[in-house]
This record gives structure tokens, C-alpha cells and sequence, in this order.
């Protein structure tokens, strides 16, 4: 088949090597003039790594990326520390596969780069896709340039404000959480004594929480930091805030949080909208993905692992169904009912990290904290409906 892609992020990149590894030819077409990402880091979790094994790609991810000692949850203010559970020694036996933190451009570096030795002329940059067209047999692509280009199947992996999800399904309605996220990179030699912990970090507060954790071989620090905010802002990757306005929002927390607030070149500003599963994830020959399909508040650090499990299924069912209507059907049936679970747990996140009367503090953090002190093994389980997860090894059900 050929497969044409519309976005070269990380789903979209993700799809076009595992078509390409089950002997498709692909077409990325990316609106940017060169594959990049935003300065900001993102945690790839096991689940997301199987799939980059099935497709010989991981010795590429994990060049530069840094293996976190553990997943700590800590109270903001004081840093006190509420419970502790060990990844980098137990991900790949407990959940088959290593646990990482990568700048996001190093990501898309070491996928963009395999696409390319793979499939030299896999990737057309500067080429935004406004519409498509179809019939029984072909599908085609309209470009901003005016050129047209036909293929077998499109994917809608052009993130969370998709045109190909708005021609198939309508103008969509995000409900704004109330909450903005603060982004900031800053290298940890800036830091000194406050440098955030060797680990994967959610501070909790009122009203607010922040979560650290280290990119790039352990020399950034990355910092997101969630407030709760009245006033509607922006859903985009490049809107900034004011540092007064940053240090406010975390006054009397941690010198690891403010430290990194102070030094931050950049402090962006990203409002988190919300929005519930889509009636439909394709129309023909028209399929969506990752954050075209199933955008999700990032407090399970699952968007992009989501987009990465996507693409492996759905160019499985592909190629072994007898038609593209059972293969979109199929993927559906698969993909559905995990990416909504993920939605629904990652919204309910929110909450949990937001206690502020010392009474839900207290139920809160309370059973938390005795967890992982008495129950080690219960604490990690918690994790292990996400984690070990493994499209690669799903058999073709419905397929
Ligand atoms: C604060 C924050 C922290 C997060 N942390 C994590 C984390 O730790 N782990 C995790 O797994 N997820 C995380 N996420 C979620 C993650 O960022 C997204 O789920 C992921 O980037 C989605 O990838 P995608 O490829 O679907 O879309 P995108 O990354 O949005 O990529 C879409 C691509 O398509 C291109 N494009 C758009 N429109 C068109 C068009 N019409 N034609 C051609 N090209 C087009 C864009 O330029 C872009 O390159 C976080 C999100 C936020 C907001």
C-alpha cells in the first residue's frame, strides 16, 4: 500500500516506520520546514518502548535519553517525600521494557533519522494538508501547495487541532479544565544544590502541581508546573507567561521548583482544554491518530505513548485484513477502549494531585504513603494496567 501521513510528530513518525517495517511505502507530509518539537521533555514509558523494540529503533531513542532511578510524589512546599517506587532497576522486568525521559527533539531526531535511512524520501516538509477526497479505490491528499497526491489509506496524525478529524467529524468543542501548564528546560548545571532528583517527580499542593524530572543523558532539567487559573488561555506549545507571574503561582515551594522558574531562558504557557472519545475514528479510507484522535490531559504522561501504541496496531491490522474498512474497524475495536481508559485515568490524576485541606491531604496521602512503605509490590501493580501493556504481542483479534 502506499500510506500517506499527514503530520510528522511523534505519531506520525511512529506510523510511518511501522508501515514502512511491514513492507508499505509511506508519504509524511509535515507543515513545518524541518522535523522539530518544542524545547520540552517527555517521559516515555514501557509500554511506548515495546513497540520501538518491535521496530529496531530503540538503541536510537535511548541515545540520548536518561534512565530515572524512580517515580517520586513529594508535597511542593517543604519536599517531603510521600512515596518512592523503583523504575530504573525493575521497568524491564516488570513491564518489558525501560522507562525513559527524552528531550522531544532528540525523539524525533532518532525517529526522523531511522524514517530516513529506511526511506530516504519518506518525509515532504513545508507541505500542510488541507482536505482530502476519496472514492472506492484511493484516497487523496490536498496540499496548501495545490498539489493533490492519492494514496490507499490516510492517517490524521496532524495533532490537537487536526483539519483531516474536522472534515470527517465537525469543528470540535474543548472544555477548558481550569488549569494551565507551565513548561521550562534549563540546564542542570545552572541549578547547583537545587537540581531536581534523578527521578520521574510530582510535587503536590492546593491548587496546583509540578512535576520534574531530567532529559538529555541527566544534563536538563525539565519542569511542568500545573495551576489551577480562571482566565482562559491558549492551547499552544509556544504561548509564554511572565516569570513574577510563574514565581507567584509557586510561592513558598520547593527551591528545586523556583530554582528552576528563576533560571528558565523561556517560561511557556500551555491551557489544558479537555475533551471526551470521538464518535467515529475514520471515514473510509481516513483514519485518525494520537492527538488528532484521543488528546488527553498529560497527567499520566500517556499522549504520546498512546499515539506510539496507535501506530503499531494500526499498521498491523492493515496489513493482515482482507480489506481497509475491516482494518479501520478492527484497529478501533483495539485502540478504543485502552485510549478512552488512559483519557478517563489522566483526568481523574488532576484531582489527586491538587489537595489542599489538611483532611483529603490527609486521606490522600495518607494510604499513599503507607503503600509504598509496606506494600512495594502493591504500589508498582498500580502501575502495571498501563506499563505492561504490549500492542507487539496482541494477537489479531478481530483482525
Ligand atoms: C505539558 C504536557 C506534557 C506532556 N507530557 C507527556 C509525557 O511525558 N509523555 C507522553 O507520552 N505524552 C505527554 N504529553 C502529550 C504529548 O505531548 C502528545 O500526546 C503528543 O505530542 C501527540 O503526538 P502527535 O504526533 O499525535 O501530535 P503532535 O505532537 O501535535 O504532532 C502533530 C504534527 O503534525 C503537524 N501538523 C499539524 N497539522 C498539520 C497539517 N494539516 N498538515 C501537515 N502537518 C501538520 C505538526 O506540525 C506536528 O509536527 C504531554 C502534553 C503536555 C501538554
Amino acid at each position: 500500500m502506499h500510506v500517506l501521513i499527514a503530520g510528522g510528530g511523534i505519531g506520525g513518525l511512529t506510523t510511518a516506520l511501522a508501515f514502512q517495517k511491514l513492507g508499505h511505502r509511506v508519504t509524511v507530509f509535515e507543515q513545518s520546514h524541518q522535523l522539530e518539537e518544542v524545547g520540552a521533555g517527555l517521559q516515555i514509558s514501557p509500554n511506548g518502548m515495546r513497540v520501538f523494540d518491535a521496530l529496531g529503533v530503540s538503541a536510537r531513542v535511548e541515545k540520548d535519553a536518561f534512565r530515572p532511578r524512580a517515580q517520586e510524589l513529594r508535597f511542593g512546599k517543604g519536599g517531603a517525600r510521600i512515596l518512592t517506587i523503583p523504575v530504573r532497576d525493575v521497568s524491564r522486568a516488570r513491564w518489558g521494557g525501560e522507562y525513559l525521559h527524552l528531550h522531544r527533539a532528540d525523539l524525533i531526531d532518532a525517529l526522523g533519522g531511522a524514517l530516513k535511512d529506511r526511506q530516504p524520501d519518506a518525509v515532504q516538509l513545508g507541505c500542510r494538508v488541507v482536505s482530502y477526497t476519496q472514492d472506492e479505490t484511493s484516497i487523496t491528499a490536498h496540499l496548501d501547495t495545490g498539489e493533490q497526491v492519492s494514496g490507499d489509506l490516510l492517517v490524521g496524525a496532524d495533532g490537537i487541532h487536526s483539519v483531516i478529524r474536522e472534515q470527517m467529524i465537525g469543528a470540535d468543542k474543548p472544555r477548558y479544565t481550569g488549569n494551565v501548564a507551565w513548561r521550562a528546560v534549563v540546564p542542570v548545571s545552572e541549578l547547583g544544590e537545587h537540581a531536581p532528583p534523578e527521578t520521574a517527580s510530582v510535587w503536590v499542593g492546593s491548587r496546583r502541581h509540578a512535576v520534574t524530572y531530567r532529559l538529555r543523558r541527566g544534563s536538563l532539567a525539565n519542569l511542568v508546573g500545573v495551576v489551577e487559573c480562571k482566565e482562559r488561555l491558549i492551547e499552544s506549545w509556544s504561548a509564554t507567561g511572565a516569570r513574577e507571574q510563574a514565581l507567584k503561582d509557586f510561592k513558598g515551594w520547593s527551591p528545586v521548583i523556583r530554582t528552576i522558574l528563576q533560571k528558565a531562558e523561556v517560561l511557556n504557557r500551555w491551557a489544558l482544554y479537555d475533551r471526551d472519545p470521538l464518535p467515529v475514528w475514520s471515514e473510509g479510507r481516513a483514519v485518525l491518530l494520537g492527538d488528532a484522535c484521543h488528546p488527553m490531559l498529560p497527567f499520566l504522561a500517556q499522549g504520546a505513548v498512546m499515539a506510539i501504541e496507535d501506530a503499531y496496531v494500526l499498521a498491523r491490522a492493515v496489513t493482515t485484513s482482507a480489506t481497509v474498512p475491516d482494518a479501520l474497524a478492527a484497529y478501533e475495536s483495539i485502540r478504543k477502549p485502552r485510549a478512552s481508559r488512559v483519557q478517563a485515568g489522566a483526568r481523574r490524576n488532576a484531582a489527586l494531585f491538587h489537595r489542599g485541606d489538611p483532611i483529603s491531604k490527609l486521606f490522600t496521602y495518607g494510604p499513599i504513603w503507607f503503600a509504598g512503605q509496606f506494600l512495594p509490590s502493591f504500589a508498582h501493580g498500580q502501575h502495571d494496567w498501563i506499563y505492561a501493556h504490549d500492542v507487539t504481542t496482541l494477537p489479531d483479534a478481530g483482525v
